[in-house]
């Protein structure tokens, strides 16, 4: 009887840990779906503040840190492009239960590095591994 339910337990604890819960993985699409909402306000900033017209400064340090300030304004803006792509696809595993899957390996990838980076889509050691190799041929 003893035995019977300790191993009740054992199944019980693996379980656990290899399928995400449902109150998980809701836990992750609210935090996609608010860091989209965010980035879309975002970007709806940076277009509008690109558009306002001061180009006619006499100034020519004006300009220049006007020149800056937009190069800056297309880098984030760029940055944001690509997290919302992340993130977008990210909802989609969710959608279709490929979320927490390595796409190398197709392992589960740890709770831990998802709660650090939900956007991830390969496990620590696929991700290790291909840093490794990105680095030997100096990319
Ligand atoms: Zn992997």
């Amino acid at each position: 009887m003893t035995i019977c339910l300790l191993n009740f337990k054992l199944i019980n604890l693996n379980f656990k840990e290899l399928l995400m819960e449902q109150k998980d993985i809701e836990h992750f699409k609210k935090i996609l779906t608010n860091q989209l909402k965010e980035l879309l306000i975002h970007a709806g900033d940076t277009v509008s503040g690109m558009t306002t017209p001061k180009e006619n400064l006499p100034d020519p340090a004006d300009r220049a840190t006007i020149e800056t300030d937009r190069n800056f304004k297309l880098l984030i803006r760029d940055r944001d492009r690509q997290l919302g792509v992340k993130i977008s696809k990210t909802l989609l595993r969710i959608e279709n239960g490929t979320f927490g899957i390595c796409d190398k390996c197709e392992e589960e990838i740890a709770f831990k590095r998802l709660e650090a980076r939900p956007v991830t889509t390969q496990c620590i050691d696929c991700k290790t591994k291909e840093e490794a190799t990105e680095r030997t041929l100096g990319l």
